[in-house]
């Protein structure tokens, strides 16, 4: 969720900052901002919309200096508005902050400040922190001093940098992620490594509770006793760096267009890793599987491959509603935790409490320095490269490939999945989008739209509908087969369009008969299949794999469809309205 940046060095600050606040639009955007120091002034530019809008419309990239900081921001406090968009300054100019997550005692705060003298020109928590900073400067003249007081006061979660009118930057992390790029002669604060891998590769992933001084070329970190600290120095996968959308019109196309090579790369090299996630399943008490959005989509799957092929009962769950449930958790079981991005606020919240219990932490991700990853006692990578489009595509298909690989595993390797034969046959639906893009078509003023799956191509049916719902704003909604006759089939008529997940495996002749249903009271209906039938009114062919690969190869076409739709549309399907890529507050 938004994102900051920070820079400081030999080169102009604000086209720097400008791009790399461009390159991270896809965590959470609603408004920009950029402000630089030059000269011991700060100047600040800002305003609602995309990067590249704001920018042609204010110039932000203009702004003079070699120290600044910039942000994107994705509303918790306060409406979109010029005036809500970060960088906020302290009442007196000579500070101004960007900050990611939430101050949970901003009123509390405010109204102290308030009492003082101090007014506030935002509706935003953050701009407590400005004010903050100056109150607390003002007393200590000192920047650490500064930043020690300030964090003991402000509760919640946050990333912030602050800049100083003599050109000093501050940095503070606390459960929201902070990255320092180390450049030759300068130096990069960051909610992600793609705010400055154009420019370095080695990056310091602070600490949790930890802030960073940076001043003349030299950093120096401490935690929050105020204590100095080491810090070691990460080279940053170059591929991280890769994010361009090259020759495809959108990065959700490019990331569906990878998955013949992501599904070979899910946990590739995690050999040992997998072998330990089995062995930890062979003796927990209890398996309990977590994630939102799509990974909880994932965890209903594996809910469903474990007991169905290696005979274990594990209980999916969803990362956001744990806490309030905590006891469900129970003592020395094990957690699998799902997350691309491993900073989901959910996730790390439903780790938390199974710490609590005992139990041990397998972490399924994307990003292996994401906090995810810090967190668990096992860790599988993804290995899918950095997904950018904010709807979930070629990480969803990765998790289910390491999935299989741990049942698999669980199974001593009686059940063998062919994954090149099937990552062609995944190319060979990609390659033939013509069809896809015709139904596509047809879904463009449709305001309702139901799929249909039982079985294990049930969560497929949940997870189709999240996609459109995503990309389309499309009223969306997976149905199980056959709880249809039980309520949903009243809502089939003629306006509606039913997706039906029909491959040719146990749940074939049963979700036939739900399609013949619903034809019957005359709903359109996209039948996604690999047998052909004439009650489809359009057919999306999917390949015939075995039954363990169907959910896959269903979902390939269907993230496709949704694409096509999003396009006819016109919404933007990289980027969708009141979205964030990463969820870093609850
Ligand atoms: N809570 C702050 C705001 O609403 C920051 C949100 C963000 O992380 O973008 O401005």
């Amino acid at each position: 969720m938004c994102s900051i940046i920070g820079y400081y060095g030999n080169e102009i600050a604000a086209p720097i900052l400008v791009k790399g606040l461009k390159r991270m639009e896809y965590r959470g955007y609603d408004s920009v901002g950029v402000a630089t120091e030059s000269e011991n002034q700060i100047e600040l530019k800002k305003g609602t919309g995309k990067v590249s809008e704001v920018n042609s419309k204010v110039q932000l990239d203009t702004l003079p200096g070699k120290v600044g900081i910039g942000h994107t921001r994705w509303a918790t406090h306060g409406k979109v508005t010029d005036a809500n968009a970060h960088p906020h300054p302290s009442n007196s100019g000579k500070i101004a902050i960007v900050h990611n997550g939430i101050i949970e005692n901003f009123e509390e705060l405010k109204s102290q400040l308030e009492n003082e003298g101090y007014s506030f020109k935002s509706e935003t928590d953050s701009e407590i922190i400005a004010n903050l900073l100056q109150k607390n400067y003002e007393q200590t003249n000192d920047v650490k001093e500064t930043i020690l007081k300030t964090v003991s006061q402000i509760k919640g979660h946050y990333a912030f940098v602050a800049m100083f009118e003599d050109g000093q930057l501050a940095a503070a992390r606390f459960h929201e992620p902070l990255i320092i790029g180390v450049g030759q002669d300068d130096f990069f604060l960051s909610s992600d490594v793609l705010g400055f891998i154009e420019y370095t590769d080695d990056a310091i992933y602070m600490e949790n509770g930890t802030f960073v001084l940076l001043d003349k070329n030299k950093f120096q970190i401490f935690n929050f006793e105020g204590e100095h600290i080491g810090y070691g120095i990460t080279k940053v996968s170059k591929e991280f760096g890769d994010a361009y959308k090259g020759d495809y019109a959108h990065f959700t196309l490019k990331e569906i267009y990878e998955q013949p090579e992501t599904i070979l790369k899910a946990g590739e090299k995690t050999f040992d890793a997998i072998e330990n996630t089995a062995d930890y399943i062979r003796h927990a008490k209890n398996i309990y599987i977590t994630g939102s959005g799509t990974s909880y989509n994932s965890a209903l799957i594996a809910k469903q491959i474990l007991s169905k092929y290696v005979k274990i009962k594990a209980e999916p769950i969803m990362s956001s509603e744990l806490q309030f449930n905590p006891e469900t958790i129970e003592e020395n079981s094990i957690l699998i935790a799902i997350s691309q991005s491993g900073e989901s606020a959910d996730v790390l919240e439903a780790i938390k409490i199974a710490k609590k219990a005992n139990c041990k932490i397998i972490g399924i991700v994307n990003l292996l320095t994401s906090s995810l990853a810090r967190e668990a006692d096992v860790v599988i990578g993804l290995n899918c490269g950095p997904e950018i489009g904010v709807a979930a595509t070629k990480s969803f298909t990765a998790q289910l490939v390491i999935l299989y690989k741990i049942v698999q595993r669980l199974s001593n390797n009686e059940i063998t999945i062919n994954f090149d034969e099937f990552s062609e046959s995944v190319s060979k639906t990609l390659d033939n989008p013509s069809n896809i893009k015709e139904i596509g078509k047809e879904l463009k003023d449709i305001s309702d739209i139901y799929i249909l799956g039982r079985g294990i191509n049930y969560p497929i049916a949940t997870e189709s509908a999240l996609k459109l719902k995503e990309l389309t704003y499309i009223h969306a909604e997976g149905i199980p087969g056959g709880e249809l006759k039980h309520g949903p089939l009243a809502l089939m008529d003629s306006n509606v369009f039913v997706i039906i997940l029909n491959p040719n495996d146990s749940t074939y002749s049963d979700t036939l008969t739900s399609a013949r249903e619903i034809k019957a009271r005359g709903a359109k209906i996209i039948g996604v299949s690999d047998v052909k039938s004439d009650v489809y009114d359009y057919w999306i062919e999917i390949p015939k794999v075995s039954e363990v690969l169907y959910p896959i190869s269903e979902i390939v076409p269907i993230q496709l469809l949704t694409y096509y739709a999003a396009l006819e549309k016109n919404t933007d399907p990289d980027y969708p309205r009141n979205l964030a890529k990463s969820v870093t507050v609850k």
